[in-house]
């Protein structure tokens, strides 16, 4: 196990932002995790996954331990489904491609979300009408102050839209060690109809009689590769802000004023509002501020277009939230982990 010193962090997360760790390890094993909790005690320890979900804004003054854990193993097979155990050091999208080449359903939808297995649960990644709690069966972390390990089941996990127990109450508490889901053997129910997926399958595939998991991945890669900027290309982490959930009474106010506004149905009174068409009506779509700007194609995703700072980023993401706020009277919340944390 090598513990490097000052080095680079650009490299590690997808908006490409250039901070420096004070410490970095990458961790394969339990060993190497218990080696670094028991040097804990002067540097505080700091979780990288994939880095396609944070913003980094200064240097990190803690010991960055990168999980690189690797193996995907069936734990429990019926006739109907597998529970498949994933270590968190795998790369979600391949996780995914591993689904369907072996004929299992449930997280289909959500291929090409970049990132680690090990982040999966903390925002509970969703796309396209699934979330990862719909498959999701527990998962096994360690506590980073006394390296206990324990288990997680679903319902601890307390998972909502883009949170869980790991991004709220137990924030930087517990390493994800690994996860298991279950995933469906044939007949597949496919999800098929959320936003612009069906019109999506219509085109791709017209008259198609075996269409199946494959075929479905394919298109959400197709619309994904089409609106979302690649970060090898161009630095970002996927939507910057959630989509505001409306209670009915803000709703109704919103909705009269903007009657051409989309909208999703949550039930229980509640109503998802598109983040990203609300910006756009604020006219900072494309907008580049110096080195960072609103991506020209999705306004939900902030860019840096090569050398931009983590709180260029973030003077760019308060005007997003004022204007926003002004126009509509919704507050916009960052979906992005802001690190260190503050309050934008
Ligand atoms: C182009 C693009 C598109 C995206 N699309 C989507 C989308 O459709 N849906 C969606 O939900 N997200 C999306 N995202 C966001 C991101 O891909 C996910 O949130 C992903 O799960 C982050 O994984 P990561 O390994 O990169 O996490 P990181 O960015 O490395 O970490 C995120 C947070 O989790 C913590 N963490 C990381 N690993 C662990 C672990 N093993 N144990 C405990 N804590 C950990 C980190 O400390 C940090 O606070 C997108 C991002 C990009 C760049």
């Amino acid at each position: 196990m090598e513990i490097q010193e000052n080095i680079s962090l650009a490299p590690f997360n997808s908006f490409g932002i250039d901070v420096k760790a004070r410490f970095y390890t990458k961790i394969h094993t339990v060993e190497e995790l218990t080696e670094v909790c028991r040097a804990k005690k002067k540097w505080p320890l700091f979780i990288l996954g994939g880095g396609s979900n944070m913003l980094l804004t200064k240097d990190i003054d803690a010991h960055v331990i990168h999980l690189r854990n690797k193996g995907i193993s069936v734990v429990q097979d019926t006739d109907s489904y597998s529970i498949v155990e994933v270590a968190g050091g795998e790369n979600w999208h391949e996780l995914v491609l591993w689904s369907i080449e072996n004929n299992l359903s449930g997280i289909e939808n959500l291929a090409l979300i970049p990132g680690s297995v090990g982040a999966a649960p903390i925002q509970n990644i969703g796309a396209y009408g699934v979330e990862l709690k719909d498959s999701f069966v527990s998962c096994k972390v360690f506590d980073l102050s006394s390296n206990q390990e324990k288990v997680f089941s679903k319902e601890a996990c307390e998972f909502a839209y883009r949170s869980s127990i790991f991004k709220t109450s137990a924030k930087g508490q517990y390493m994800i060690w690994s996860i298991q889901l279950k995933l469906f053997k044939p007949p597949h129910t496919l999800k098929t109809q959320y936003g612009d997926l069906s019109k999506t399958i219509e085109a791709l595939y017209p008259n198609t009689p075996n269409f199946g998991l494959s075929e479905l991945a394919h298109a959400v890669i197709h619309i994904r590769s089409l609106k979302l900027p690649d970060p090898k290309k161009l630095g970002n982490s996927g939507s910057f802000f959630k989509n505001p959930i409306l209670d009915k009474k803000s709703f109704e106010a919103f909705i009269l004023a903007w009657p051409e506004a989309p909208f999703y149905e949550l039930g229980g009174d509640q109503y998802k509002v598109p983040a990203g068409w609300l910006i756009e009506k604020t006219g900072l779509k494309g907008r580049r501020e110096g080195a960072v700007g609103v991506h020209s194609k999705q306004a939900l995703v902030l860019v840096n277009y090569g050398g931009g700072s983590g709180q260029e980023v973030i003077s760019l993401a308060k005007k997003v939230m004022d204007k926003v706020f002004k126009k509509f009277h919704i507050t916009l919340e960052p979906e992005v982990n802001i690190i260190p944390e503050q309050q934008l």
